[in-house]
């Protein structure tokens, strides 16, 4: 098999991902990434897999799509699920992390690994590796992420030759634990999930919500820059940006107080949520509070939430740039540019959406890359994973939406292959689970590579069965 090196650019979710996957596969990769060396306007370490807003992977429900998708990384041995998983603090459903710890373990693994060179230094062409030839000479991964160094991203749109997409994202503030006044707040979950207090609530009256979207709709932002383009992202629409689409549009979004009772035993007019950020819980994300206003203006505004009188804000709202290629038009079904086929695009830059879907662009991507060259003696081509499954379904939203209108998804069960429309509504998740718990392990039995059974469970029609009373069969879940 040949053992030349892979060049990965870019050691964050997708890059950090792939490059445990193709090493302890064993081939030999590099990864350059430029932080700390040059940093990006939004990473403030220069840990590998930084987590740069949010602390939460989404949901780790089995059979919702975000946690079927990581059950599927798991079965691969994915190095971020099981980072996220050591790192982890108590988050309802959802799995969130401690990310200094999260980024710290991804790190230290990669650095253990034999395999991996680590060269911290800014790519600034393709090929990495001057005087070859783009796309003929070298395995290259670009994985540079929604914030790709100027000189990199105009390298790659050399290479395509055709227009690049921008589009915002805004981070949410993050706020001292310390500095909150307890006596307004109190611990729950949603519907009382996980483990029933996992976030803390600050509820609202009618009034005291009504004074506040109205100051946010009055708050100063930040004005674009000449060449920006205010297309946000529809899941992450800054704060003020959802105020101004009408007075309730908030209470039926981030600030809605439903599954929520208040220890009065009232349900409060609307809510802001807050999530542990840190094991500690010194520090709590707003939940959906990402912002583009001018920086006094969030401290005016946010001091308004009971509560946060005198709140110390460690983490403002931001906004960044967001890169992303048009992969309908260049992106084939392995993750290759059509044109430079040995140069691959992994994570937030071809489209995806998160830090979960990054991350498992860069996992498909190294299985992928580990069977060509299994099969290059061969010759045997390769099936990409099929679109009944999570990792599938990603890839098939990248290569198959319609050019035109592109934009980038977080996994959902709407872009997997439907399902028979004979499966009742109830009953669609774990069909969809199980499907692809099957489809996914056939895959992998198809093209000779190891993918544990483990990390889904307990099957989708028992745990459903379970559910209902109707079976006691379901076996332990894994993982
Ligand atoms: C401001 C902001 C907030 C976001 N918030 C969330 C959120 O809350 N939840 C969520 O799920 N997703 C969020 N995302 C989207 C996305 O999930 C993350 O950006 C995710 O980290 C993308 O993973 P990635 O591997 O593609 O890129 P990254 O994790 O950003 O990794 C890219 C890496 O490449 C390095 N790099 C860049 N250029 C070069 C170069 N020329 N040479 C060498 N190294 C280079 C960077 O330093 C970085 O380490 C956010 C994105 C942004 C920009």
């Amino acid at each position: 098999m040949n053992r030349e090196p892979i060049h990965i650019v870019g050691g964050g979710l997708a890059g950090s991902e792939c490059a445990y996957q193709l090493a302890s596969r064993g081939l030999p990769v590099v990864l350059h990434e430029m932080r700390p060396t040059r940093p990006t306007p939004a990473h403030k370490t220069g840990d590998l897999a930084e987590l740069v807003c949010s602390n939460s992977l989404r949901s780790d429900d089995p059979e919702h799509a975000a946690g079927l998708l990581k059950r599927e990384m798991e079965a691969f041995g994915s190095l971020i699920i099981g980072a996220a998983r050591e790192a982890s603090v108590p988050a309802g459903g959802a799995l969130a992390v401690d990310r200094e710890r999260f980024a710290a373990l991804v790190t230290g693994r990669l650095a253990e690994l034999p395999g991996v060179e680590i060269r911290r230094e800014e790519v600034t062409e393709i090929p990495p590796v001057p005087g070859l030839e783009v796309g003929r000479d070298l395995d290259t991964v670009i994985a540079t992420g929604p914030l790709t160094s100027d000189a990199l991203a105009a390298s790659l749109g050399a290479i395509l030759g055709s227009e690049w997409l921008y589009f915002y994202d805004s981070i949410a503030p993050i706020v001292d634990a310390e500095s909150l006044d307890d006596s307004k707040l109190f611990a729950q979950s949603r519907y009382g999930k996980g483990e029933g207090d996992d976030y803390l609530n600050a509820p609202m009256d009618r009034e005291q919500y009504l004074a506040f979207h109205q100051a946010l709709l009055e708050a100063e932002v930040l004005p674009l820059h000449d060449f920006e383009d205010a297309r946000f992202f529809e899941g992450c629409l800054p704060i003020e940006e959802l105020a101004r689409r009408g007075v309730d549009t908030l209470r039926y979004g981030p600030m809605k107080p439903v599954g929520l009772t208040a220890p009065d035993g009232t349900r409060p007019y609307a809510v802001v949520q807050l999530r542990q950020e840190n094991l500690a819980k010194s520090h709590y994300n707003l939940v959906g509070f990402q912002s583009r206003m001018k920086w006094p203006e969030q401290r005016r505004v946010f001091a308004m939430i009971p509560g946060f009188e005198n709140a110390e804000l460690v983490r403002l709202g931001q906004i960044h740039r967001n890169t992303f290629v048009s992969s309908p038009t260049h992106l084939d079904k392995l993750y290759r540019i059509r044109s430079a086929p040995r140069v691959r695009l992994a994570g937030q830059l071809t489209g995806v959406e998160g830090y979960l879907e990054s991350a498992a662009t860069g996992l498909a991507i190294a299985l992928y890359l580990t069977l060509e060259r299994t099969f290059e003696e061969s010759g045997r081509e390769i099936e990409p994973f099929p679109a009944t499954t999570g990792l599938g379904a990603l890839a098939r939203h990248l290569t198959d939406s319609e050019a035109k209108h592109f934009q980038p998804a977080n996994i959902n069960y709407g872009l997997f292959e439907p399902l028979p429309r004979r499966i009742k509504k109830r009953e669609r998740r774990a069909a969809y689970a199980e499907r692809s718990r099957h489809d996914l392990l056939a895959w992998a039995a198809d093209h000779g590579l190891e993918a544990s059974p483990a990390p889904f469970g307990a099957s989708a029609p028992a745990r459903a069965a379970e559910r209902t009373g109707t079976a006691a069969s379901a076996t332990q879940r894994g993982g």
